[in-house]
């Protein structure tokens, strides 16, 4: 009986000494934006005496949670329709696969659930408030905050990790920098910063008499490479937009960074091989002969591209009636609508942006802990670090992950 008293009592000692050293403990934030409230109010909830100061060089928190997804937040994903991690994280996905199973999107999902934010996810498996208002999200954060006693220092710029000297912990979450010099001052191995999700410029005036034209499923890709994406594309009055030319933009970001964003860019309206797109126009031809061939569509293709595609391909024989086109003028078609092609001219200006390729190297941070291999005790986490995703929530999730990563480290260290 009194050795069960007296183990009881070296525990609460313990605890009690524990609560006094956490008491102690500060811990800095540095950047409040996604990544920065996510480990803030994480790392809160799993150590309380902690100290947690958010340091924000802007004069307001969250302005990219505010205006993203259109003002509607896709805050994650429900990987539903990922098969392979790279193909949505092209800098990032090993580290992310590890990282997924301490805190993944399922648990993303239920942390947001749990603090009073209802999800919704779309038919293409996208995940936004159903407010449809990032706002809802903005002021859970903040009220969280608030709740839990965190600290917010606005307009305040860390450019030297020697300001923070007498915290215990810090953490870096400063989001995408477009250049090096940007993150000099982390004295980090960096690799180099280039944009990624743009759209491209296409000097081609008859392309761009088709603004507006959006083909639901095609296929863009730079020609004599594996780099393709598959999607929507909308046809712009600079060149080319949509999910399609987004993440192409996002696979192709190193090699269209070198040549200085002009490439060739090669289209498949289709997203259909030779084969099947060839069997389909002689099925047009056999079903529809005394028609134009301008007037009758393939695969539903918006009418103003079949007529700007046929006469681009045909000339003036797009007037024709399909039974007098040749073989030769079938597979004219065939080509141009498989591989047509373009020259990117540019790339749309760096603020219209979405995410930075490049960052903190991964090689310079351990990968269970997000903790510098050069620095004890300090952590990086968001798009800071060499990790950058697709359009459709998958930078949220890798702010979520890896903000709650070093939550979980911090609080792991501190207890030790
Ligand atoms: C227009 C737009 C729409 C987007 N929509 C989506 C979307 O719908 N879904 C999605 O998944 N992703 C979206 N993204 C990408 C997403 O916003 C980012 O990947 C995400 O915000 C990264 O979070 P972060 O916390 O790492 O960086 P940020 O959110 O950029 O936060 C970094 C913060 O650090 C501050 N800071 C920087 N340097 C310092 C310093 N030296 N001292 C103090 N503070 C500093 C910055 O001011 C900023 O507030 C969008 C991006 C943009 C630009």
């Amino acid at each position: 009986m009194e050795l069960v008293k007296l183990v009881k009592l070296v525990k609460l000692v313990k605890l009690v000494k524990l609560a006094e050293l956490e008491k102690k403990m500060k811990t800095a934030i540095i950047g409040g934006g996604a990544a920065g409230f996510f480990c803030a109010i994480n790392l809160k909830e799993m150590v309380a005496p902690m100290e947690v100061t958010i340091f924000e060089r802007a004069h307001r928190v969250l302005q990219k949670v505010e205006i993203s997804g259109g003002g509607r937040c896709n805050c994650t994903n429900s990987f539903a329709n990922v098969i392979d991690l790279s193909q949505v994280y092209p800098r990032g996905h090993r580290l992310l696969k590890r990282l997924f199973k301490g805190f993944g999107p399922q648990d993303a999902y239920a942390w947001f659930e749990h603090h009073g934010v209802r999800l919704t996810t779309q038919d293409d498996q996208c995940v936004f408030p159903q407010s449809q208002d990032s706002h809802t999200i903005i002021n859970m954060f903040l009220a969280e905050t608030r709740r839990l006693g965190i600290e917010i220092k606005t307009g305040v710029k860390i450019d030297s990790l020697d300001l923070l000297a007498d915290y215990d912990f810090i953490v870096v979450t400063t989001g995408g920098q477009p250049q090096t010099s940007g993150l000099d001052w982390l004295q980090h191995p960096i690799e180099q910063p280039v944009p990624s999700l743009f759209t491209f410029q296409i000097a081609d005036k008859a392309l761009q008499s088709l603004m507006g034209t959006v083909v639901e499923d095609a296929t863009a890709f730079i020609p004599g490479t594996k780099l393709r994406a598959n999607g929507p594309l909308l046809i712009t009055h600079w060149g080319m937009s949509g999910p399609a030319i987004l993440r192409l933009s996002s696979y192709a970001a190193r090699i269209l960074a070198e040549k200085d964003y002009r490439l060739p860019l090669a289209v498949n309206w289709v997203s259909r091989n030779e084969a099947d797109t060839l069997e389909e126009l002689l099925s047009l031809q056999a079903k529809h002969p005394q028609k134009q061939v301008q007037s009758m569509r393939p695969f539903a293709l918006p009418s103003r591209l079949w007529t700007y595609l046929a006469e681009k391909c045909l000339g003036e024989r797009a007037t024709y009636r399909w039974q007098d086109l040749n073989k030769k003028g079938i597979n004219r078609l065939v080509n141009l609508l498989c591989c047509d092609q373009y020259q990117i001219a540019g790339r749309a200006p760096f603020k219209d942006e979405f995410v930075t390729c490049g960052g903190v190297s991964l090689s310079a941070v351990n990968a269970s802990t997000l903790e510098s291999k050069l620095r004890p005790r300090l952590y990086f986490a968001g798009e800071v670090l060499d990790i950058d995703g697709v359009t459709g929530g998958f930078n949220f999730q890798a702010a979520w992950t890896t903000g709650r990563t070093v939550a979980q480290s911090i609080a792991d260290q501190a207890s030790q």
